[in-house]
């Protein structure tokens, strides 16, 4: 497995990879991998001839007060999975080698999409993935890049992206992988405390039973999130900075469900560790 963290090298060595004749698949990553990341390394290692995977903690995408400082971060133990996953590369590069002095070029989708949820309370957060994400485009130039549903809508936003300026590639999204107690997994999990990592079990059941209600007929948005409003305050150390019920595709607002794809999206502060989850319903 190359070890890459220089970004020119990097791009040599995949541009190489490409001339040869060789698919890439590129996931994108923020380190401290668990079985959520693996399982989108799984799928790029069955759909590409070669596996790149990216580390890199982007503090372009890190608002003020938030947690860039605490991370976390164990590169050592990441590239051993990724060994494991048999792996091409891994590409770690440094912020001063993606961000040189002086740095000042950033892609942003604009719009309904970028402004609401993790938009609306991470002001330029997307500007920073949809800048570093570009720059790993053009640096791995992969054929398909994978994103997980976890982070749903970013992936949306990659994706307008995407086809608004006609990279010459696919993503390809996985679906949210989970602890067994239904606990979406996230690197962030391990700064909750062991009592705020009971409460966080909320989240996944507060969607499972709005989930249940549409289901059963329930077709009012407000209600919907009402319901799971009150439950996730039933949690004593359980800060909701939202809940939201939108159509899937394109993130529209919806006060009735009429059919097709929904998603209902959350996020929640334990602490000072924010998380979040959704859930996608065919209607
Ligand atoms: P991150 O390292 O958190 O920036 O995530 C890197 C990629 O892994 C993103 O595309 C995430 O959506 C995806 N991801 C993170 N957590 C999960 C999860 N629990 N299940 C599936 N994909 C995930």
């Amino acid at each position: 497995m190359q070890i890459f963290n220089n970004v020119k090298q990097a791009q040599d060595w995949c541009k190489s990879q490409k001339s040869s004749g060789k698919t890439i698949g590129l996931v994108p990553t923020m380190g401290y991998l668990h079985a959520g990341h693996l399982s989108l390394v799984r799928m790029a290692r069955q759909k590409c001839d070669i596996v790149i995977v990216s580390i890199f903690v982007n503090p372009m995408q890190f608002g003020q007060g938030e947690d860039l400082d605490k991370y976390p971060c164990d590169l050592k133990r990441d590239t051993e999975l990724l060994e494991n996953e048999k792996v091409d590369a891994v590409f770690a590069p440094l912020v001063r080698d993606m961000y040189p002095e002086g740095y000042s070029t950033f892609v942003q989708v604009q719009g309904e999409i970028t402004d609401k949820l993790c938009g609306a309370s991470r002001p330029g957060h997307f500007q920073g993935v949809t800048t570093v994400v570009s720059k790993l485009f053009l640096i791995c130039q992969p054929d398909k890049a994978f994103f997980g549903q976890k982070d749903a809508q970013q992936a949306v936003i990659i994706e307008k992206m995407v086809r608004e300026l006609n990279f010459p590639l696919t993503i390809v999204r996985g679906p949210i992988i989970r602890e067994a107690d239904g606990l979406a997994m996230s690197s962030r999990n391990v700064n909750l405390s062991e009592e705020q990592r009971k409460q966080a079990l909320i989240l996944n059941q507060a969607l499972l039973a709005a989930k249940k209600e549409i289901m059963a007929g329930q077709r009012d948005t407000e209600i919907l999130k009402q319901g799971m409003r009150k439950m996730i305050a039933s949690q004593p150390e359980a800060q909701i900075d939202y809940i939201e019920i939108y159509q899937a595709d394109e993130l529209k607002d919806i006060k009735e469900i009429v059919g097709g794809k929904i998603i209902m999206a959350l996020a929640v502060k334990f602490g000072n560790t924010r998380l979040i989850d959704n859930l996608t319903v065919e209607v």
